[in-house]
């Protein structure tokens, strides 16, 4: 069977690499990095990734919706959820408000809402999610007036991968934000809440923040996708390799086929094996079009199957991916890509 494995000691680097920049970058203040484990855990496994966390002392974890929250909320301190609604109160267990229509919805589902711990979301120049920064005084006296606790106000900084000076302008945004918590706080005597913006590139590119947290997907699982050159980026290692096993091995005489529609034809003689994975494994379907290589330097030969693609080779076992990196510039996308479309029943192993 196909498997996963998942390395530790990669994924400790990985956080090592972000609080040494962190440091740098603000030695006063204890940045604390919070793990992105939204989506399956980057398609990693949940379960496996907030073990991997939890053992690495993160105690602040973000996931996308309220299903994955509650699976690994004994684990952490806090776990904020990006969209949609919470269905229970849960101490630890923060939802994301993007409008007023999430908090009556949850009253719908839950009732009385005092207690509930939440996170606003503030637009500051994406504009795909969160609440406007002119609407922010009335969204916290909508919390206020129905006792939820404000855990944190975050918003999240869409410049981290391009060049231009679009970064610094939210970072500014960012900061603006700030200040107007802490006056509306003051004035209306509120807790001060958490305040966080970076995700891994705008983390690793900030030159300076005074945040209280950071949101780390993808710097944890191994990769960056900035356009600038980044030192510490090329630290990074990925966490993730994919393994296919062997399923049958022939030998085949020169202009025989293989596969659907005899896409690839033999010129000499030779031994050839199919193996476990295929594009229902979530694996990109290899058409022909271009060339894609086993990390091993052997052709997957076109075209591949739903659960197998075959390959000029007789080992038992062989390794499909281990730079999601390289199969993303082959398909035209992002690693993030690669990652998440990895099937949730492929077995997964910590090594
Ligand atoms: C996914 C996500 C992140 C993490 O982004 P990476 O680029 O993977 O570090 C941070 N914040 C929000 C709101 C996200 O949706």
């Amino acid at each position: 069977m196909a498997y996963i494995t998942i390395n530790k000691e990669h994924f400790a680097h990985n956080l090592c690499v972000i609080q040494e920049h962190l440091k740098m970058i603000n030695p006063q203040k204890n940045i604390q990095v919070g793990a992105v484990l939204k989506d399956n855990g980057y398609g990693h496994g949940l379960e496996i990734m907030s073990n991997l966390a939890q053992q690495n002392n993160i105690t602040s974890v973000f996931v996308k919706n309220y299903e994955e929250a509650i699976k690994i909320a004994h684990k952490f301190d806090s776990v904020t959820f990006f969209y949609g609604i919470a269905h229970k109160k849960i101490t630890n267990i923060y939802p994301t408000i993007h409008s007023f229509n999430d908090i009556f919805n949850m009253e719908r589902i839950i009732g009385d809402l005092s207690g509930m711990g939440v996170e606003l979301k503030v637009n500051i120049g994406m504009n795909r999610n969160g609440i406007e920064l002119r609407d922010l005084e009335q969204y916290i006296e909508m919390i206020l007036q129905k006792n939820m606790r404000l855990i944190g106000v975050f918003s999240h900084n869409g410049y981290g991968d391009e060049i231009d000076d679009e970064f610094q302008r939210e970072c500014d945004l960012h900061d603006i934000l700030k200040e107007k918590v802490r006056q509306l706080s003051r004035q209306l005597g509120f807790p001060l809440p958490r305040f966080h913006s970076l995700s891994s590139s705008c983390t690793l590119r900030a030159k300076y923040s005074d945040d209280d947290l950071v949101r780390i997907g993808i710097a944890l699982y191994g990769y960056l996708t900035n356009e600038i050159e980044i030192e510490s980026a090329k630290n990074l290692k990925p966490i993730l390799k994919l393994y296919a096993n062997k399923i049958s091995t022939r030998v085949l005489n020169p202009a025989e086929k293989i596969g659907y529609g005899g896409k690839s034809i033999i010129h000499e003689k030779t031994a050839i094996s199919t193996y476990d994975i295929g594009y229902g494994d979530g694996m990109y379907r290899v058409n022909g079009s271009k060339k894609v290589l086993l990390p091993n330097g052997k052709e997957i030969l076109p075209r591949s199957s739903m659960d197998c693609f075959s390959c000029y080779d007789t080992a038992n076992e062989i390794c499909v991916i281990d730079d999601a990196a390289y199969i993303a510039s082959l398909f035209d996308t992002i690693p993030y890509e690669v990652l998440t479309r990895l099937s949730p029943f492929i077995e997964r192993r910590i090594i």
